[in-house]
């Protein structure tokens, strides 16, 4: 329970199928705790292949009348829900900071930001439209529309345990799909709050169901069900190359937002003040938990000192706590995995010859909570440089030249966002053309909003979510030919 929400009713520990709030067959459930203390949240159905299929089930019953409905009707009904959403967004923050730890602005920030895209989805679900084509034939006219791909399974991480979830349901609700959603293990109460207020709004039975349970069970049923036709997907790299293999055999349409290994680049010509502001946004943001948080930040020769002392003058002034205490800037990582995960990297990379400059250890209030961390002379045998380290550990690394520092850039699987700071025009055109990853943020350390794309190339990821372009991994192209006229 979080006993200070103003409405309780937003605490649903019950899945949502048809219209309906139900338990397993089973009866089972699994605890959620709350990051920052360890302390028992509550507890969740634990739903397996049966209940999945009747999700499906559901939302393939719904989808045509669903499908059915004017844009306009449903973009009524999206903008409802938005409002609510906002109308909320309170008591959201306050269940996201429980479930999920992140610092109470910030999860006040994704609740804003994630109703920003029903915001935006509810209007541009107006605007899909279609094409007439030139005939080359005078007794024939040539159409193109665009229709809802059908059911779509959608599977979502505990990092952002509201936007990532209206990033890809609003659009798809706006063109006329209908979802089974399955959210992060570690973060349901936020998805099944934003499920109870879709009802609120008036979203009909059927056309939004989400299960909690165990993701491999649900999402290989996900998969292996011809009637979905979408799986979209955030989380790791490793879990999308398996949701892509399972899909290969209905041949799936895909959308999958994958790891990132974002570099940071800080050229000698840069303003080191911004560029320092950047770093911090763009690194300690959710404690590091994001998959556009800076992970290797490449410093041009001559400033690398000037910059490592003024990064560090502002990493000292964070401060580390639950997410829910005043002032706090620092919340706790996820999960003991997740520690873990930064203790050995952070472990590795001295072993390898890393400075320490800051931080380095469990913080001291124990738990789950990771000292913001500084270390210099990186180089790329270290795990930093080669994985995801989804903590607050910044690791620093010199350079020499343009040239150099883009080689070293794009010396990754991943693609999704990187950053540098200069203030030569020439520069950021060469360098931003040259990264290869799907966001590019130059001389900003934050980039992402609902009229903006978002997604990555290599082993980032397959299509785009917000902005216009987000509207067409939820639709098919019909091409029609009317001959006779
Ligand atoms: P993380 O390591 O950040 O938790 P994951 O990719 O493991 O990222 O998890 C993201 C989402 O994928 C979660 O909802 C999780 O339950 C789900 N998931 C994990 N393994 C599988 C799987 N084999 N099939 C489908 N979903 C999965």
């Amino acid at each position: 329970a979080v006993p200070a929400l103003k409405d309780q009713t937003l605490f649903r520990d019950r899945c949502y199928i048809d219209g309906k709030w139900l338990e397993a067959d089973s009866g089972q459930r699994f605890d959620v705790d709350n990051p920052g203390d360890g302390t028992l949240v509550g507890s969740v159905p634990s739903m397996g292949a049966p209940e999945t299929q009747r999700a499906i089930a559901a939302a393939q019953a719904a989808f045509p009348a669903w499908a059915a409905l004017p844009a306009k009707e449903r973009s009524k009904v999206l903008r409802k829900w938005f409002d609510l959403i906002v109308a909320n967004a309170d008591d959201l923050a306050l269940l996201l900071t429980t479930e999920q730890g992140k610092p109470l602005a910030e999860a006040k920030g994704e609740v804003i930001y994630g109703a920003s895209f029903v915001e935006w989805f509810a209007e541009e679900a107006k605007r899909v439209y279609g094409d007439v084509i030139p005939t080359p034939m005078n007794d024939r006219r040539l159409l193109v529309i665009k229709q809802p791909v059908g059911v779509v399974g959608a599977i979502t991480p505990w990092n952002f345990p509201v936007a990532m979830i209206t990033r890809k349901v609003a659009p798809g609700l706006a063109v006329g799909c209908t979802f089974v959603l399955k959210p992060a293990e570690q973060t349901p109460y936020c998805a099944l709050a934003l499920v109870e207020l879709a009802e609120r709004a008036g979203i009909p039975k059927g056309v939004f169901n989400v299960i909690t349970g165990d993701g491999p069970t649900i999402g290989k049923e996900l998969c292996a069900s011809p009637v979905v036709r979408k799986i979209t997907f955030t989380g790791s790299t490793e879990v999308g190359r398996i949701l892509m293999r399972q899909s290969a055999d209905t041949v799936k349409k895909l959308s999958l937002e994958l790891g990132g290994n974002a570099p940071f680049v800080v050229f000698a010509d840069a303003d080191l003040d911004a560029a320092v502001e950047g770093a911090i946004a763009s690194k300690y943001r959710n404690a590091g938990q994001t998959c556009v948080c800076a992970n290797r930040i490449y410093v041009e020769d001559p400033v690398y000192d000037v910059f490592t002392q003024k990064l560090a003058a502002k990493i000292g002034t964070f401060k580390v706590g639950k997410g829910t205490d005043a002032g706090v800037t620092i919340g706790p990582l996820i999960d003991e995995q997740g520690l873990a995960k930064v203790v050995d990297h952070v472990a590795d990379a001295q072993a390898k010859g890393a400075k320490l400059i800051l931080g380095g250890k469990p913080h001291a209030l124990g738990g789950r909570f990771f000292e913001p961390t500084l270390l210099t002379e990186v180089t790329p045998a270290m795990k930093v440089t080669r994985e995801e380290t989804f903590g607050p550990v910044a690791p620093l690394y010199r350079f020499k030249g343009e040239k150099e520092v883009i080689d070293l850039c794009n010396a990754s699987e991943f693609g999704l966002a990187s950053y540098f700071y200069s203030r030569d025009v020439g520069r950021v055109f060469r360098v931003a053309e040259a990264l290869e990853s799907g966001l590019v943020g130059v001389n900003v350390g934050v980039l992402a909003n609902e009229m903006s794309p978002f997604g990555g190339v290599k082993q980032s990821g397959i299509g785009r979510e917000g902005s216009k372009y987000g509207i067409d991994d939820f639709v098919s192209i019909k091409y029609i030919a009317v001959g006779g006229v």
